[in-house]
């Protein structure tokens, strides 16, 4: 990895690699057994600056940019994916959002709060009836006189259950399709907030997941993020975003299966011999490690064109798309180089091999990010 990344990019990566294995190891056996977030790993990762990475140092972020951000959750994903999502969510889905579209006032409110972790972000977009067709959303958000009053449900929203600030989606004028959404940042604090469910899931454990309603929820017209009418074009530029920092989460679990992968078949002997002199094994380590290259490049070169305020959907599309699949072939080798064991909770390759799938799904699924590529490539003609 180091020729792709310059010096102060390979220092935040191991950085954030060491504070992983020391201070968020110890947490991942109980958020596996519970599926509880454990807040204290909250109180280690904002002491080290990493809620507040790519953002200002003037709006209280610890600055950097969004490959160095991806990186810090490269990092974490290689102890716990669930962790690197739910981080993911504070600071990109939410913090990068608001840092990106904000008024000055919204960010001067929020930024600092989220950056220093003493708040926890999330962002809520999906709906139970509207997933991939993201457009398709029902929350409401009617104007007043002063602002709006927010009815609806969302659901699968990563941290709603412990976030104090939503970047949140609602329709402002039904009558005009996906010119009449509208973003907006809101407190979960608000009257008319309620967590409605939290939900379990197959893998990503810890990381909380949850179903939110909003009853009527006084809004003021200055918590829009962007401008009315703009939500589908905050929508569709932070799915590009995210996109591309999902993208480095599937390189962190790449790169520890492959390193544990490594490590087993040196030391396990069958037939007289580690398994590392069977060719058949050999191919899988190849095929991992020349796709986790293929990812890192694809990636690293998103998120740097990303940071010049390029669009970048097509290729953030691909991004994920390689990495998620590749991440989920890497699993399932790891798994199949470990045998028995790999299928044991003795190993920790199981844990990953559930927590890869989730990439195949959020930020788009697999499917909708082949449509949003081959729509781009058609319309380039
Ligand atoms: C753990 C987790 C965390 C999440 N975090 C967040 C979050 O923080 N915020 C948020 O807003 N959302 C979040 N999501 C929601 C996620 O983005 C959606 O689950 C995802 O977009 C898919 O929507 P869906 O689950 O409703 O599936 P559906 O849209 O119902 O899709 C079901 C299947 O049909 C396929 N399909 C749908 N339309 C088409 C089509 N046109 N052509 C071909 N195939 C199609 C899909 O690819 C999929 O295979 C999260 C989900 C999970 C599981």
């Amino acid at each position: 990895m180091r020729h792709l990344l310059d010096s102060e990019h390979q220092l935040i990566y191991e950085t954030a690699l060491r504070l992983a294995r020391e201070k968020l190891q110890q947490h991942v056996e109980i958020m596996e057994e519970k599926g509880v977030f454990p807040s204290a790993i909250w109180h280690d990762l904002a002491e080290s600056g990493y809620l507040g990475v790519g953002v200002d140092a003037a709006w209280g972020g610890s600055g950097g940019d969004y490959l160095g951000a991806a990186l810090v959750g490269q990092a974490i994903a290689r102890v716990s994916p669930a962790i690197a999502l739910s981080v993911g969510a504070h600071v990109n889905l939410c913090m990068h959002n608001i840092a990106r579209n904000g008024s000055p006032a919204l960010k001067q409110r929020y930024l600092p709060g989220l950056a220093s972790g003493s708040l926890v972000g999330a962002m809520a977009l999906t709906e139970p009836h509207a997933g991939s067709d993201a457009m398709g959303i029902r929350t409401r958000a009617e104007p007043t006189e002063d602002g709006y009053l927010v009815t609806g449900t969302k659901t699968f929203i990563t941290n709603g259950p412990i976030a104090d600030v939503l970047v949140l989606y609602a329709v402002t004028e039904p009558e005009r399709g996906r010119h009449g959404l509208t973003a907006f940042v809101i407190e979960t604090t608000w009257p008319g907030f309620q967590v409605i469910h939290s939900i379990d899931k197959l893998g990503m454990r810890g990381s909380p997941t949850g179903t939110l309603a909003f009853d009527r929820m006084v809004v003021p017209s200055d918590h829009v993020l962007g401008s009315p009418g703009q939500g589908s074009h905050v929508i569709m530029s932070g799915l590009d975003l995210e996109r591309a920092y999902y993208a480095a989460t599937a390189i962190g679990i790449m790169e520890e299966m492959l390193a544990q992968s490594l490590s087993y078949v040196q030391q396990r002997e069958q037939f007289g011999q580690p398994l590392a002199q069977f060719q058949l094994i050999q191919e899988k380590l190849a095929d991992m490690a020349t796709q986790l290259d293929a990812a890192r490049v694809l990636t690293y070169q998103v998120l740097s064109l990303a940071q010049t305020g390029e669009r970048v959907s097509r290729l953030a599309a691909s991004a994920l798309l390689f990495a998620a699949e590749s991440a989920n072939r890497a699993t399932n080798q790891a798994l199949q180089i470990h045998g028995g064991y790999g299928y044991t909770k003795d190993f920790p390759i199981e844990r990953f091999f559930r927590d890869a799938k989730l990439l195949d799904i959020g930020a788009g699924t697999n499917e909708i990010r082949r449509i949003l590529i081959a729509r781009e490539l058609l319309a380039e003609r």
